[in-house]
């Protein structure tokens, strides 16, 4: 089991409430994650023998398959049939740490994470959660596959990263409270507050603007999360020490983004939908944040969609110009409809001119 010391929570201390409203949007489709060596597998398999049939392995876990729409033991009053049968302790563990059930490893430090997409969290509820309950719940899981995803062997690594990100959520979390741009940007770089606007205006034909207080501060408390899923989830866009570098400006640009939801919807918007804001516009804001950088193609063909190909070869051909100097000329001659669903097409392209 990992030390309070060791770990880095990505979520602030008895701020983020975790108030389930029966949505069981947690229940639907993701498999339940058991506890085997603690003993979970036997309990469940006695208590419900057709769950044999389903179980699994996933790595090192053992998890039971459940229907994507609405998992086994998922009652019609959205209530869980093995909480009510057998008590809490019995639900399943990754039920029982959900939502801060993403806990991963490097060396011997931890990194307590937190699903924002599926639960409704909200800052500032009756019952904020505490670092100290998490972990208690943890200790009640003995099966490391469930408490532990390792994502790295190497104590380096995991000190490097846990007492970084540990001191710029202190710092976002301090802005969170006072919606401040600056300050978040400061806690992420020494470098001068940057300037994302050139690209906005080539994509949007309008300027960057921050958006309205309540949506930036819900932007800062889930900055440190992002962070983390950026560098270690399944995007690569650059590696690791290099894309601490860019993230700031990624961030800056997510921002944006996260301004003009907020005018959609015309409302502020919440932890849930600007976690998938990010994940959507990852593209245009790898390019906003690469704008500045000189783009190069070494190498065979890329296979780009149609759309993308006077961009790559721009880029191919490239001697020395900005990224910038190449996508806006291309993006103001397509129709302004087009212009995202261009760089969304060219992601594979962005990756490859800066390898
Ligand atoms: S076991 Fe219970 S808490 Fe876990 S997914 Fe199924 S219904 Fe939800």
């Amino acid at each position: 089991m990992f030390e309070a010391a060791h770990a880095f929570f990505t979520f602030p201390d008895r701020v983020f409430a975790y108030e389930c409203r029966g949505c069981a949007a947690c229940c639907k489709g993701h498999g339940i994650g058991l506890d085997a060596t603690g003993g979970e597998v036997a309990h469940l398999t006695a208590a419900y023998p057709a769950v044999i049939a389903f179980l699994r392995r996933r790595g090192d876990a053992t998890t039971a398959f459940n229907p994507r729409d609405r998992c086994w033991f998922l009652d019609d009053d959205q209530l869980c049939r093995v909480e009510r049968e057998h008590g809490r302790a019995r639900k399943p563990a990754s039920c029982r740490l959900f939502p801060f059930n993403r806990i991963y490893r490097l060396g011997d430090w931890a990194v307590v994470d937190y699903n924002s997409v599926l639960c409704p969290l909200v800052v500032g509820g009756a019952a904020p959660v505490a670092h100290a309950d998490v972990l208690a719940e943890i200790a009640t899981v003995d099966d490391p596959a469930v408490v532990g995803t390792r994502l790295s062997n190497s104590d380096d690594e995991g000190r490097e990263l846990v007492e970084r990100e540990r001191a710029i959520a202190s710092a976002c979390f301090a802005a969170a409270a006072r919606s401040d741009l600056a300050a978040g940007w400061a806690a992420q770089t020494a470098a001068p507050l940057a300037s994302v606007d050139p690209a906005f205006r080539a994509l949007l034909d309008r300027p960057w603007h921050a958006p309205d207080p309540a949506t930036l501060a819900h932007c800062l408390w889930l900055t440190p999360s992002l962070r983390f899923n950026e560098l270690y989830g399944p995007r690569h866009y650059a590696p690791r020490d290099r894309l601490v570098a860019l993230l700031p400006a990624m961030w800056l640009a997510w921002i944006g983004f996260a301004a003009l939801g907020a005018e959609l919807a015309a409302r502020p918007l919440g932890m849930q939908e600007l976690t998938t804001v990010w994940s959507e516009q990852a593209p245009l804001m790898l390019l906003a944040a690469r704008w500045d950088q000189v783009p190069r193609l070494v190498g065979g063909a890329l296979d780009t969609a149609p759309d993308v190909r006077r961009l790559a070869a721009a880029v191919r051909e490239n001697s020395g110009q900005t990224l910038g100097a190449l996508a806006a000329p291309i993006l103001s001659e397509a129709a302004p409809a087009a212009r995202a669903p261009i760089v969304k097409l060219a992601e594979p392209l962005l990756r490859a001119a800066f390898a």
